[in-house]
């Protein structure tokens, strides 16, 4: 298992100290867990005994955050009421704040007690152009403009839930300040779903270097529902978890003609058959397909006024899901070549034009495999470190792409509930247990303590 070899040395005056607080706190004697020395072994369990009584005690203080967060939900990048209620809460914990990053981000630092690397922990913050239809007492009323609509605005993607639970194990670590050897980055970050015609969210955050001042050594963090799971179920995945998103549009230009006469000029129309079945084989013919899945789809295609015209130009857009960074730029490569060569061949063009959206969500798997007995500890259902991916899309991803990252989804379905018939997240009635939230509290504090502790 992952036991950081290189800070072992250093681990071993805090462990003594750690001991030392963790027989005044009665815990039991645990045998040493992997290759850790014994004392520093006892000493994680007596931190894990202050955490999960810390995270039970905040129980009630969490629930009424996530609820008046969940009563008031705002749209990506316009998250200032939240922004000024996690800043607040963050500062009477006893964290430097800085508001402000990346329009309504805000990052919160706490120095622990002994020198050591920097956790990141992360949340996000926005809500979405959807009219909350739960019944919930503290359901949303709140309206917003999308897209020039005036929509109702709900937390349906759960981001009120990752957003009580950060704030939550926030204040469980910083219980645990003096004990901790290292620094907890939390950050709060706005406009995870993306905001049409808007830079935002983690790549603008990313870009104004929440990840430096202090550099971040590992990143964190987790989401809610995705699948019907039951409350408390942890399930996550070494490298791929969530795919990446593009898209891409292929404008295929011919040369107009009578279509009584298609020799006197370039048909598009036929050129972009073409290009569709060639597409086909991008994924079928050309990829390893035992390393992970993929998706090129063909979404539109439009072309033509008349049925006796071969029109001047067909176009065309799609999708591409990859798991895998590496194949994802030979996907995006191979579309653009196959596209483009088709065309050349009868004599048109094709200008392929990729939007590249979300990255893949990569857990880097040693980190995956160093953290894997952390997250087992505080699963209160189904635990599962080998889930399958998810064509699902999360800019968590950016985070990934600069340091180690690990992301986890947790159950938020009711206990006993029937999945076929689970509203998943999005959905108007999208309504998670708040059983599941000391999990998550357990989850984002138990990886920074025992990431910061070494384990
Ligand atoms: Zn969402
Ligand atoms: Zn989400």
């Amino acid at each position: 298992m992952g036991a950081n070899d290189d800070m072992a040395s250093t681990r071993t005056v805090a462990a003594t100290v750690l001991l030392a607080s963790s027989l005044a706190a009665g815990a039991d004697a645990q045998p040493p867990a992997g290759r850790q020395p014994a004392s520093q072994a006892g000493a994680l369990d007596a931190l894990h005994a202050r955490l999960d009584a810390s995270a039970a005690a905040l129980m009630p203080k969490i629930v009424t955050w996530r609820r008046d967060l969940h009563a008031h939900p705002e749209l990506g990048n316009q998250e200032t009421r939240t922004s000024a209620f996690l800043a607040a809460e963050l500062r009477r914990m006893g964290y430097e704040v800085t508001t402000g990053v990346a329009k309504t981000g805000v990052v919160a630092l706490l120095k622990g007690g002994k020198p050591g690397p920097v956790v990141g922990l992360r949340a996000d913050m926005d809500g979405l152009p959807v009219t909350e239809e739960t019944g919930l007492p503290f359901a949303s009323t709140a309206r917003g403009t999308y897209l020039g609509r005036d929509v109702g605005v709900m937390h349906a993607c759960g981001h009120d839930f990752h957003m009580s639970i950060l704030l939550g194990a926030a204040e469980v670590l910083a219980g645990l300040k003096a004990d901790l050897a290292g620094s907890v980055k939390i950050v709060f970050q706005p406009a995870e779903e993306g905001v049409p015609g808007e830079p935002g969210g983690a790549e603008v955050m990313v870009k104004e270097g929440v990840l430096t001042n202090p550099k971040v050594d590992a990143m964190f963090g987790l989401h809610v529902g995705i699948t019907p799971l039951e409350a408390g179920s942890i399930t996550f995945r070494p490298k791929g978890l969530m795919a990446a998103g593009d898209t891409y549009r292929i404008v295929v230009k011919g040369r107009q003609t009578h279509g009584a006469m298609p020799w006197a000029g370039v048909d598009p129309i036929v050129v972009a058959s073409q290009i569709v079945l060639g597409l086909q084989t991008v994924v079928s013919r050309q990829i390893d397909l035992t390393q992970a899945p993929a998706v090129v789809t063909v979404g539109t295609i439009e072309g033509g006024t008349r049925h006796n015209i071969v029109p001047d130009e067909v176009r065309m857009s799609g999708t591409i899901r990859t798991f895998d960074p590496e194949m994802r730029k030979e996907i995006l490569a191979r579309v653009k070549r196959t596209a483009e060569s088709i065309a050349a061949a009868a004599g048109a063009t094709a200008e392929v034009i990729l939007d590249e959206g979300y990255p893949v969500t990569w857990n880097d798997p040693a980190l995956t495999e160093r953290m894997t007995p952390s997250l087992k500890r505080v699963a209160a259902a189904t635990f599962n470190p080998n889930a399958q991916p998810t064509t699902t899309s999360e800019d968590f991803s950016y985070y990934g792409q600069q340091v180690p990252a690990l992301y986890f989804f947790l159950g938020v379905a009711p206990k006993g509930a029937d999945p076929a018939a689970w509203a998943a997240n999005h959905s108007p009635k999208f309504s998670p247990d708040e059983a599941a939230l000391v999990t998550g509290v357990r989850a984002l504090a138990s990886l920074a303590v025992d990431y910061l502790a070494g384990r």
